[in-house]
């Protein structure tokens, strides 16, 4: 078999600090991951660590490095900083805003807690700033897996709700799980009600362990009511082939089609190791920090772990529990949506990032990317 070519990547996802959040989500994966260090000790339950990041820092001089490497091995123009929570981590605006001049977009997942009027006017400043945020519901029984005191959602809205006002481009991640699934609509409703409402992404709870919190067979009425209600909702809502998928997936219990987010992005970790998918924490093809990182990032996408992962369907078992905010990006590889569509959302609008996008489609289409 042919080696595949080298990859045509247009983005890094780094995880600062994954086991030092504010929240514990009762699904987190984090716990699951097998990599890095602490987690272990089931973190999210322990007190959250507050790092600090400066350019001197340990965790700055890795991080910097990191970002760094990757952009300048492959010209990225996309990052995204997740956690954890990046903002437990004190100065972390200054890497942000760092690594906003280096890049077309710069997309920060949060649960928005610890972010502050000024830092939002901070981020607006800087034009290329997207907000991921973390919620299943604004009601308390839908978010509970993710908060369980009734007060402390109560200042987890008030804080979503003060990044929905703050003029950024923001999509909102809600996991389905069985408590949320059920307030969907209500959800969208309410997001629907901002003056410059989020788009709405609902995946599915993932993961080992995932069992007990899934969306059950019979509230899968639920996802189907708010793909009815898409015309009411485009504004917000991903285009409705993303439904279909979702729904594919929801009934069958798993994903039965292509994924090709590896291609188009790649993960590291603020220790240095590097994953061949933002949602696959529990193999390494490297270390950003070690003497080898070169040979690693040029040798991305070559191995046969690759070719699993980029399989016309899914073959890794952690791919059969997987659909997530990243699968417009494989609709419009697989047809099933338009360029205009996926790059609709502000993190693939910037122009060269659609355009490295079209052009990798175009690759793969003539048949280089198998
Ligand atoms: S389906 Fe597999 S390769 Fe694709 S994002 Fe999920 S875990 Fe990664």
């Amino acid at each position: 078999m042919p080696p595949l070519p080298r990859l045509p990547l247009i983005g890094n996802t780094l995880v600062v600090n994954e086991d030092s959040c504010n929240l514990g989500c009762a699904y987190c994966l984090t716990g699951r991951n097998n990599l890095t260090r602490g987690q272990a000790l089931a973190s999210v339950l322990d007190p959250p660590e507050r790092d600090r990041y400066t350019p001197s820092s340990g965790l700055g001089r890795r991080i910097d490095r990191i970002a760094g490497r990757l952009r300048g091995h492959f010209d990225l123009p996309l990052l995204k900083v997740t956690g954890g929570e990046a903002f437990l981590v004190r100065g972390i605006m200054d890497f942000l805003e760092e690594q906003s001049a280096y890049h077309e977009v710069l997309v920060i997942q949060t649960n928005g807690v610890l972010i502050s009027e000024e830092q939002l006017a901070r981020l607006r400043s800087w034009g290329n700033a997207v907000l991921q945020i973390s919620l299943d519901s604004h009601l308390h029984p839908g978010n509970s897996y993710r908060v369980r005191s009734r007060l402390l959602h109560r200042t987890v809205v008030e804080a979503v709700t003060r990044m929905l006002d703050s003029g950024l481009p923001v999509e909102v991640h809600c996991v389905l799980n069985d408590r949320s699934v059920v307030e969907l609509d209500e959800f969208a409703a309410w997001l629907a009600g901002f003056a410059t409402p989020p788009t709405l992404f609902p995946f599915p709870v993932r993961g080992t362990g995932s069992g007990p919190f899934k969306v059950r067979p019979e509230q899968v009425r639920h996802i189907e009511e708010l793909a009815g209600r898409h015309r009411r909702y485009r504004h917000i809502l991903p285009p409705l082939p993303y439904f279909d998928r979702l729904l594919d997936f929801c009934r069958r219990g798993g994903r039965a089609f292509r994924c090709h987010l590896p291609r188009l992005v790649v993960s590291t970790f603020s220790d240095g190791v590097i994953t061949p998918c933002p949602n696959i924490w529990f193999t390494d093809v490297g270390n950003a920090l070690a003497r080898d990182a070169d040979r690693s990032l040029a040798g991305l996408g070559t191995s046969g772990l690759y070719r699993e992962l980029l399989a016309p369907s899914p073959r890794v078992d952690a791919c059969h529990d997987c659909f997530t905010p990243w699968d417009t990006l494989s609709l419009y590889f697989e047809d099933e949506i338009t360029l205009d569509q996926l790059c609709a959302a502000p993190t693939y609008a910037p122009p060269r990032v659609r355009e490295l996008i079209r052009a990798a489609k175009a690759t793969y289409r003539r048949g280089a990317g198998e």
